[in-house]
């Protein structure tokens, strides 16, 4: 089994990416600007938006950073996002999900100016995408295509199957295997789908995001298959400090004696999420400012 190890990916992008902001900044523009929203204190919230928020630091761009509790009201995030997407020293708008019960999600996203959308959820930025339009690109799907383009696998003509459905990794992920350039033939299956084996049995490419543990283990598979492990499950392990430990949704270990390529969790497509989001930060405010 080869680990298609994301670390090296990631510093890549994020070279580029600083090479070009500090570029943007010398030439006397002012540097991107992310404005983070984290409602409730959610520990795996937290630490997706601390991970953001370092990311921002290390590149040198701007963020600002709003805190609410668990029993905050729609209107008053309704009434920060009016004022976000007024304010141009701001270029990102980004609510970390999920929020309370009591708050419309699907409200809140698409109160978010399209051009400001900079995690892609908005129904305008959907609808762009799937027409192959300029728009922003669902930050995980973004890096997922990095990933295969940095270790050059091959996409088109390829048979991919992306087991999940959601609009955040499943949807987008399919809609971007299936554009003209990357030229895949691609099958979705979501948690109804019967004989899951019979689609990955001859898949060349497989993208896991179910947030279940072992959905997939190398019997399912080719001998050579690639595979995305996007799956981020907390197994409780009280020897470990913090209680727990991180795993995708394949079963590694059983892929040992294959030829199948994996990306690893942790240290596989959670680092390309974030280096995404900045790169579509960036983007923005070169949009926005028309350089
Ligand atoms: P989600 O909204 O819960 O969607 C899960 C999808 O998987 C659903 O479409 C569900 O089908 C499908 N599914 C569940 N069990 C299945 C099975 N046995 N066979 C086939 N399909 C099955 O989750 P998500 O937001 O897409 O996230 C998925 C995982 O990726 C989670 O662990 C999440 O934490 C992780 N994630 C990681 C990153 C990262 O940066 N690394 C980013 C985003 C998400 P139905 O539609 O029929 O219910």
């Amino acid at each position: 089994m080869v680990r298609l190890a994301c670390k090296k990916v990631q510093k890549k992008v994020e070279e580029e990416l600083k090479a070009k902001t500090d570029l943007l900044i010398s030439k006397g523009n002012r540097a991107p600007s992310l404005a983070v929203i984290m409602v409730g204190d959610n520990g795996a919230s937290r630490t997706y938006v601390k991970n953001k928020e370092d990311a921002c630091t290390r590149l040198g761009f701007m963020h600002f950073d709003y805190r609410f509790s668990e029993d905050v009201r729609e209107d008053e995030l309704l009434n920060l996002i009016d004022e976000l997407n007024k304010r141009n020293d701001v270029d990102g708008i980004l609510v970390q999900l999920p929020l309370p019960k009591t708050i419309d999600e699907k409200k809140i996203i698409n109160r978010i100016d399209p051009e400001k959308d900079v995690d892609g959820f908005s129904p305008i930025n959907v609808g762009r995408l799937s027409l192959e339009e300029e728009c922003f690109i669902p930050c995980t799907p973004k890096g997922i295509l990095e990933i295969l383009k940095y270790y050059n696998i091959e996409t088109r003509g390829k048979k991919a199957v992306v087991i999940g459905r959601s609009n955040i990794v499943g949807k987008p992920m399919a809609m971007l295997l299936m554009q003209k350039g990357i030229d895949a033939t691609v099958s979705v299956c979501n948690s109804h789908t019967k004989d899951l084996s019979s689609y990955t049995k001859d898949a060349d490419i497989i993208i896991v995001a179910t947030g279940k543990v072992n959905t997939l283990y190398s019997s399912m598979c080719k001998n050579d298959a690639v595979i995305i492990d996007v799956g981020v499950n907390r197994i409780a392990d009280s020897t470990r400090e913090k209680g727990f430990y991180l795993k995708g949704d394949v079963d590694y270990d059983s892929f040992a004696d294959t030829d199948c390529q994996i990306t690893p969790v942790p240290g596989g497509v959670g680092l390309m999420t974030v280096i995404e989001l900045m790169e579509n930060t960036y983007l923005s405010c070169v949009r926005r400012s028309g350089i």
